[in-house]
């Protein structure tokens, strides 16, 4: 974290809650946000689809954003289930992520649908959280860093700034595991994420794009890993389902 890249705690409930769960989730964590003297991070929650309406209501007015967990890259037309950029930003969203490796196994994204979706979510204004990360197969092949490498150049928009973009490095391997990388393991993928940006979008751009960890962050570990230099904030899965847990990683901050 530095002082010119202002932490961002967001939260991805991905396929969890129901209408009242998700009230209950988003009322608690508005009254944390109201109820704190001084909050030095932004915060964005990412419920699912059939939640952004509710959750929108129960955060208005509390500074956190509202974010969902795709979009489809055209801004309407013949596609059954799927939600467009457009509409997320009728619903209130004001980002949404792109990429999570979840969608990528799932659904069989590539780094050119996931570049093409961040450019989509550009289209309306929205910020784009563009997932990247390697497997554990990759890791032990010692294809890390080539990995991100890739998934920068293909995933992130060569109209991306720091304004409209975040990138959330998420070791697919550290993903819901309870397992995460060292402190140095992960402050050397960020460090050279950077780089990668800085490749593609300019070193201004690089400078200022927030970079998030997740995988696997908690409470517990999240004062290690939030003050790492190129870490500038979490995307966090299940520890993002609770008040307590999700509050707990904000005020590591
Ligand atoms: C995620 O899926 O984005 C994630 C980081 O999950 P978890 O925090 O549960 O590992």
């Amino acid at each position: 974290m530095t002082a010119t890249r202002r932490p961002l705690i967001a939260g991805n409930w991905k396929m969890n809650g129901l209408t009242k769960d998700g009230q209950t989730l988003a009322e608690g964590l508005a009254a944390k946000m109201k109820g704190a003297d001084t909050v030095a991070f932004d915060m964005l929650v990412s419920p699912p689809f059939t939640l952004i309406g509710a959750v929108g209501t129960a955060i208005a007015g509390s500074g956190i954003a509202l974010g969902a967990q795709d979009c489809h890259t055209a801004e309407k037309g013949a596609h059954t289930g799927d939600i467009s950029a457009v509409m997320l930003k009728d619903a209130g969203c004001s980002h949404v992520i792109v990429g999570h490796s979840e969608r990528r196994t799932d659904h069989g994204e590539t780094d050119a649908l996931v570049l093409a979706k961040a450019e989509a979510a550009h289209a309306q204004g929205l910020i784009a959280v563009v997932c990247i990360g390697e497997t554990e197969a990759e890791r032990d092949a010692g294809k890390t860093l080539d990995v991100n490498a890739a998934q920068i150049a293909g995933s992130v928009p060569a109209g991306a700034t720091a304004a409209n973009t975040v990138v959330a490095y998420e070791p697919v391997w550290a993903i819901g595991t309870g397992r995460t990388p060292t402190l140095d393991e992960i402050q050397e993928v960020h460090a050279f994420i950077r780089g990668e940006v800085a490749r593609k979008l300019g070193q201004n751009e690089a400078d200022g794009m927030r970079l998030l960890y997740g995988g696997s962050m908690k409470p517990g570990n999240a004062g290690e890993i939030l003050p790492l230099a190129d870490v500038d904030g979490g995307l966090i899965g299940g520890a993002s389902l609770t008040i307590e847990d999700f509050w707990g990683i904000a005020s590591a901050v």
